[in-house]
């Protein structure tokens, strides 16, 4: 293997690499570094974030380009605004001893007027995301008609993100004759055309599955109800005590309500989501990265160019809906050199994708059960003893000797260590003692008791006839009643009515739901049935005894009037809902243990 000199790198950037402590050039820059010294050729380069791939550009552009000259020679197209000031602060950091470089950042959400400023002082490298530099460009804020070197940034994320126009446009305005280096960790068929149409005769490298990263990262299934997501995603990080984690989510919604379920018990999170305004996003980020937050829950358009090395586990909530998407989750983890772990909690339907995912990274998942409750426990205590053993003793506690010595004069060092213990497993083995199991096998079977004396089973009075299937009565379900995916099942819709099950804990919210909403003009009657629905099919109804009566015995005047003065459609409930303060919290044991937050 190279050192960083026989790649044939300058004193200056040498010196600045000693100053970072890389000891080594990672694969990616031992493949792409001599090529882009020695000749002046278009490159196309498969390899995932955190495998040095900004030094694989960035110090071959730092070494070709006149720092004597005010004219922009190179400019790099990444697809985040946190990925284009995580590239430009490498950058400067790599070019440290270069007198005279200026890079800058050119992205959306900050003021133009500044970003112009800055590039007319003469700015020999822009660091750009596609949207504003198209912007600065049609404004004539920027001349990149002289540019030696483009880098086209982990060019999938951008295609995906639908930059593909802006791109092509700011590449018409760039010389014929530079040279282009596309990075890209996955290459579909759009960043193969890209490749086809800007860039003449590449040279290829992959630093895919064998590089040093990937290899770094094991990959984990746990298959569960999928009903039962939330709570086998709170045994993972009971299970792991150091987590340091990102989870994904498919939706901004899922990834707030996920977020606010883990803080509401306890658990040291955070929510990134597009809804958020820069700031609240640049504020969490910030708690991440001081390790504030343990576990950040995002999506993946939010997660991108999250540059955190020392991610412990990436989980994935849901799967993506492109597999493809799988690369990048995982690839946040196993940085730098790291170990790392990507967790995927499945449901039975979606077993078969990560048969798929396996087959593009090419490595195969472990199938692990979800800790049980007494395993958890284990692990805590474990944990516990470990960070006490651990400890250094801090003497200010000395003054106070004498009285905690007094108070266990006659507790033997056994009892001591059972009492000190039980301050904090107490709090667990209450929660978890007596938990289900929550693993399923690939046939479906529950590992632990049946789930069917949990579930209740509703008859609701529309069906078919009202433009329903099973799909969109659930969504519409989900949508009204502010649940999860996966907390309405067993949808079975027939001509005029149809049925479902929630889980018995929500069955009470689901009934009060109902209990006077109209939609479409229509009331919407919901009430529970004997029938489980196991098998496909109704079974038969019973009407929902409230206030100790019959609904359907209350008389129909009492009805009507109490009907009429509480009408309300879904908008209307929905905007008395934000404005009325914040819900009780459950006391439902799955909100508890709570975890002692990091300070
Ligand atoms: P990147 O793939 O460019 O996002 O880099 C991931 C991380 O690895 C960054 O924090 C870099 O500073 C670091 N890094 C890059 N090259 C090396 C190297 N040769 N040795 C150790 N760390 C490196």
């Amino acid at each position: 293997m190279s050192t960083f000199q026989e790649l044939g790198l300058n004193t200056d950037l040498i010196n600045a690499i000693n100053d970072l402590g890389f000891t080594q050039p990672s694969e990616v820059q031992q493949k792409a570094i001599p090529v882009l010294l020695e000749e002046e050729r278009d490159l196309v380069a498969l390899a995932q974030t955190g495998t040095g791939k900004t030094a694989a550009f960035g110090f071959p552009m730092l070494q070709k380009i006149d720092i004597n000259s005010r004219t922009t020679q190179g400019l790099i197209l990444s697809p985040t605004r946190e990925l284009c000031l995580q590239i430009t602060n490498e950058l400067k950091l790599y070019g440290k001893y270069c007198n005279g470089l200026n890079v800058v950042a050119i992205y959306g959400g900050a003021s133009i007027t500044e970003q112009a400023k800055q590039v007319k002082r003469g700015a020999q490298i822009i660091v750009a995301t596609p949207g504003r530099m198209k912007d600065m460009i049609s404004r004539k804020l920027v001349d990149i008609s002289k540019i030696q070197y483009s880098v086209l940034d982990e060019a999938d994320e951008m295609l995906n993100m639908g930059f593909y126009e802006d791109i092509t446009d700011i590449l018409s305005h760039t010389p014929m004759d530079k040279s282009t280096w596309l990075f890209s960790a996955t290459m579909p068929r759009e960043v193969a055309s890209i490749a086809k149409k800007f860039m003449y005769d590449p040279i290829e490298i992959t630093v895919g599955n064998k590089n040093e990263s990937t290899s770094q990262v094991s990959h984990e299934y746990y298959l569960v109800n999928g009903r039962d997501r939330y709570l086998a995603l709170k045994r993972l990080a009971d299970a792991n005590p150091d987590i340091f984690s990102v989870i994904f989510c498919r939706t901004k919604r899922d990834t707030q309500r996920v977020a606010e379920k883990l803080v509401e018990d306890g658990y040291s999170a955070g929510a990134l989501h597009g809804d958020l305004s820069q700031n609240q996003r640049d504020l969490v980020m910030k708690s991440f990265r001081n390790k504030q937050i343990q576990m950040l829950v995002a999506t993946d358009v939010a997660a991108r160019g999250i540059d955190v090395d020392d991610i412990t586990h990436v989980i994935n909530y849901q799967l993506p809906d492109e597999i493809e998407t799988y690369t990048h989750r995982s690839g946040r983890t196993g940085r730098a050199g790291k170990t790392g772990v990507s967790m995927v909690i499945v449901a039975k339907s979606e077993v078969r994708k990560i048969k798929s995912i396996e087959r593009i990274i090419k490595k195969e998942f472990q199938k692990k059960d979800i800790p049980s409750g007494m395993e958890i426990c284990e692990v805590q205590l474990m944990s516990l003893a470990n960070k006490v053993h651990n400890t250094e003793v801090s003497h200010e506690i000395d003054t106070y000797l004498n009285s905690i010595n007094a108070l266990f004069e006659d507790t033997d060092k056994d009892e001591l260590i059972k009492k000190f213990f039980s301050v904090e497993f107490t709090r667990f083995f209450n929660y978890y003692k007596g938990a289900k199991d929550l693993a399923v096998t690939e046939s479906g079977d529950s590992g632990g008791k049946s789930r069917s004396g949990d579930e209740t089973r509703y008859f609701i009075n529309v069906g078919r006839k009202d433009g329903y299937d099973w799909m969109k009565l659930k969504d519409f379900l989900k949508e009204i009643l502010e649940l999860g995916r996966d907390d309405v099942f067993k949808v079975d819709v027939k001509d005029s009515f149809s049925f479902f099950n929630t889980e018995k804990a929500i069955e009470e919210k689901v009934l009060s739901f109902f209990t006077d909403f109209k939609h479409n003009g229509r009331f919407v009657n919901v009430e529970i049935t004997e029938n489980k629905g196991g098998k496909r099919g109704g079974g038969k109804r019973r009407d929902r005894k409230r206030d100790g009566r019959r609904r359907d015995d209350k008389p129909r005047g009492e009805r009507r009037s109490r009907r009429s003065n509480t009408l309300e459609s879904k908008g209307d409930r929905r905007g008395r809902r934000s404005d009325s303060p914040k819900p009780r919290r459950s006391k439902s044991p799955s909100d508890r243990p709570r975890r002692s937050r990091r300070r």
